[in-house]
């Protein structure tokens, strides 16, 4: 096991770096401590799989440092740095036995059958994979491949870290549940260092207890899933989690002071910098209320969906989203509202200030 350390890293795939847009990772800082569970979350093309690379050494970063246990591994080979990657699509031997797929990561490290035995039967019943032990893997469906894959990821206890790249896309939505707990449940038993790379919001806030959530190549926030959604640190934060996610809208700071619709917020701020490109206020549509007088909207949409209802209004800034219970009385026509001042923050060139 080992705490991994990323050190001002840098990617690029192309020779001649002119622009952001020809870097795949920007200036990555990150300690990913000794056993604990990470997701790593963003959209897709925003430099997860790169940064996984990077770690278990098939690519070598352009800039930076690769540290495990603060040991620099920058310069060594994948087997070097024993790490189990499991990939987006199943990487298994057809010809082979579940089984023997199974065990191969095993007798490659020269474990004895008894042991390798056991731990094969461990990881099969935990995948749920016990009956097909002896059957060619070939005949699997992509399903069961994809398990597959998992086991020979999950078989070794002396990986300094597990590393999960997107590893249930090919499964179906049922057993990507079942999947989903078991790895929890794994990473609690066992302890071990995971990251588990997603773009599905859901599948790293219940997998995880850190979210790294990547953005364009860059690490825009570190948190638990309470944090990320209490206090986003960049827009793209505030509306790439949750559901309906964040609203910001654009504002004007200054002095210290947001004004928003003509109204001035009560939220003080903390900055002498008055030449952003962008100014914006962000909101959840959780924490916005009805109001007898405030910032004036109209009701444009209701939907309710049982648990609650969203509703859509506008000002002349823009469109907003609500989210009330199912009893609240939704007025129509026009109406006020109010944001909970708590959970009311102001984004520069989409950065929070604070
Ligand atoms: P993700 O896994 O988040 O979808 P990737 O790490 O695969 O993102 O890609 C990040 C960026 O790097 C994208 O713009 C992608 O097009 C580019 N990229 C990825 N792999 C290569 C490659 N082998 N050669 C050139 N560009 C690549
Ligand atoms: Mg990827």
């Amino acid at each position: 096991m080992a705490k991994i350390t990323l050190k001002n890293l840098s990617h690029s795939y192309v020779s001649k770096q002119n622009s952001n847009e020809d870097w795949a990772l920007r200036d990555i800082n990150i300690d990913w401590k000794d056993g604990g569970a990470y997701a790593l979350l963003g959209p897709s093309g925003c430099g997860k799989t790169t940064l996984l690379n990077i770690i278990s050494g098939l690519l070598r970063p352009t800039k930076g440092e690769v540290l495990f246990n603060d040991k620099d591994m920058t310069s060594l080979n994948p087997v070097e740095r024993d790490i189990a990657q499991i990939f987006q699509f199943p990487v298994i031997y057809d010809t082979m036995t579940v089984y023997d797929n199974l065990a191969f990561p095993l007798k490659n490290r020269g474990l004895s059958e008894i042991e390798i035995d056991t731990k094969v039967k461990e990881i099969g019943e935990m995948l749920e994979l016990t009956s097909t032990l002896h059957n060619k893997a070939a005949g699997l469906t992509a399903d069961g491949k994809q398990k597959i894959s998992l086991g020979r990821g999950l078989v070794r206890s002396d990986v300094n870290v597990i590393m999960f790249d997107e590893p249930l896309t090919v499964i179906d939505p049922h057993l990507k549940w079942v999947l989903r707990s078991k790895l929890k449940e794994l990473h609690q038993k066992i302890n071990r260092t995971m990251i588990y790379v997603t773009h599905d919001q859901i599948e790293a806030l219940t997998f995880a207890d850190q979210v790294v959530v990547m953005h364009e190549g860059q690490i825009v926030q570190t948190g638990t899933p309470v944090e990320l959604f209490e206090k986003p640190k960049h827009t793209f934060v505030g509306h790439f989690i949750g559901s309906p996610g964040m609203n910001i809208l654009p504002c004007d700071i200054k002095n210290g002071q947001i004004t928003f619709e003509g109204k001035i917020l009560p939220n003080k701020i903390n900055t002498m910098k008055n030449n952003f490109k962008i100014t914006q206020v962000g909101i959840r549509p959780e924490f916005i209320n009805f109001s007898k007088d405030g910032i004036e909207v109209k009701i444009k949409r209701v939907s309710d969906t049982g648990r609650h209802k969203v509703v859509d209004v506008e000002c002349r800034s823009g469109n907003i989203k609500i989210l009330a219970n199912s009893s609240t009385k939704i007025p129509s026509g026009s109406a006020h509202i109010s944001f909970d001042q708590k959970y009311t923050y102001a984004y520069g060139d989409n950065w929070i200030i604070e």
